[in-house]
């Protein structure tokens, strides 16, 4: 770790140790980010979360370098009363706490409504009540469909960026129809970012309005300003489908047999058990993926210049790495075989119709380019892995992590 006064801001201001309150730490996005902060930064992190597996490394044994730095609180956000008391010993909260995985969207779409609105809800009143800095983490589902999808399939408009590429100040939000429950997650995470905002623009106006209205108060405003100030300390992440390891679980390994995990678990899945890799209606999806390790950058320059993050939403993704979901499945194949030596399988991949695979009422993005523009210019963030490379390392892990397992849970006889 480097001393805090070697380190400085993208504005060469040294960067002071500061204490976060991180909801949903023991997951995917949560583990990477602890990884980094510990390895990397002098600062404290409150780790809340339900569970501790993916952070366990970074908790255990006492010797550890970051030893005191990290705490882990297992509590659930819906109904703990520690929740503000922590926020308040915090100087900046992160929440990460959600359910994110699309076979849940559509089939337990109360829950994900609830995890990703309501259960939000204290968090962003206990940050805006408290004056303490919030980096709510939304996803780049929020733009839903492209324009462009609504355009003939052969129409030359589709390969115009104006038609496809998406702007976080710019481009509308396009869900499906109400039956189309894949949409409820979409919904939620918008919603909560207009809350976010809506608190923003709100904090902003109430400090020009006052300004303007009572001038001889300046000197008391310029107290309240401060709040005013602080009521405007967010900053709102969309991620573009950050993977690498610990995302998710392999069903039947460390998690549910019947559990249904994001695209690069369930692909992953199929190769360590040599089936067939499926794709939902022919894999014509497009997807960026970018990997973990790159993304964990962009929020590492959040976190820690304020003054470039505070009041912005950041599209976070890897517009080089697009590939259909057939073609990620190819890829897969490919990379599994390189860094597991198995041969590849007979069959390589199998159709299968969303309604079969996910049940009623899923629905899909089609296309999903993030725009650069803003994080380029407040952050000067740029990913660097291709996609050839961070599946490369990230089935080294899943090989390295899941080969073994799985051999015994398949030589298991299957109970009558
Ligand atoms: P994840 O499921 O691995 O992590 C979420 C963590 O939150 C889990 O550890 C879970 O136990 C915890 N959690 C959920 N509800 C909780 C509650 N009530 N109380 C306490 N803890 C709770 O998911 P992730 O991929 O790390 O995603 C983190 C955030 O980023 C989510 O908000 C998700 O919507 C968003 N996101 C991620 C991606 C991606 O590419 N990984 C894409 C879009 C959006
Ligand atoms: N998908 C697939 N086969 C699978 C799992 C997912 O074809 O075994 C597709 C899914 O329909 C979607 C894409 O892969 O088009 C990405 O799915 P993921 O679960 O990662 O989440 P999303 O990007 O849709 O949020």
């Amino acid at each position: 770790m480097s001393s805090s006064s070697e380190r400085v801001d993208l504005d060469g201001n040294p960067i002071k140790p500061i204490t976060i309150c991180m909801i949903g730490a023991g997951g995917f996005i949560g583990s990477h980010l602890c990884e980094k902060i510990m390895n990397e930064t002098p600062h404290k992190v409150l780790a809340l979360d339900v569970y501790n597996d993916k952070i366990k490394h970074l908790l255990e044994p006492d010797n550890l370098p970051w030893h005191g730095r990290i705490h882990f609180h297992r509590l659930n956000i819906k109904h703990d009363s520690r929740l503000e008391g922590l926020i308040k010993m915090s100087d900046l909260t992160i929440n990460l706490a959600a359910i994110c995985t699309p076979a849940d969207y559509n089939t337990r779409p109360l829950d994900t409504i609830y995890s990703n609105f309501i259960d939000a809800l204290p968090v962003v009143k206990y940050c805006s009540e408290n004056n303490k800095r919030l980096i709510h983490f939304s996803t780049c589902e929020v733009y839903g469909k492209t324009i462009g999808s609504f355009l003939p399939k052969d129409s030359p408009l589709r390969q115009d960026p104006a038609y496809y590429l998406l702007k976080e100040d710019d481009s509308p939000c396009i869900f499906g129809s109400i039956e189309k429950q894949r949409w409820s997650y979409a919904c939620a995470k918008q919603l909560i970012e207009r809350l976010i905002y809506g608190l923003l623009i709100f904090m902003y106006l109430f400090f020009c309005i006052s300004c303007f209205c009572f001038p001889i108060f300046t000197n008391i405003l310029s107290l309240t300003a401060e709040g005013a100030e602080n009521g405007m300390d967010f900053t709102i992440v969309r991620p573009f489908n950050w993977i690498g390891p610990r995302m998710d679980f392999i069903p039947g390994v460390d998690g549910p047999s019947e559990g249904v995990p994001r695209v690069l678990a369930c692909f992953s899945n199929n190769l360590l058990r040599g089936e067939p890799l499926k794709l939902v209606d022919g894999g014509e999806s497009q997807r960026t993926f970018v990997y973990i390790k790159d993304a964990i950058e962009a929020v590492l320059l959040m976190i820690e210049n304020p003054g470039r993050a505070n009041g912005h939403i950041f599209n976070v993704g890897n517009p080089n790495n697009e590939v259909t979901v057939r073609q990620l499945a190819e890829m897969m194949i490919q990379v599994y075989s390189k860094v597991s030596g198995e041969q590849t399988p007979e069959t390589p991949t199998i159709d299968v119709s969303s309604k079969e695979f996910y049940g009623e009422g899923y629905d899909d993005s089609d296309k999903r380019i993030p725009d650069m523009t803003i994080i380029n210019k407040q952050l000067g963030w740029n990913p660097k892995t291709s996609l050839w490379d961070l599946l490369e390392s990230t089935l080294t892990y899943q090989h390295r992590t899941y080969a073994e397992a799985i051999k015994k849970v398949i030589a298991k006889p299957i109970a009558s």
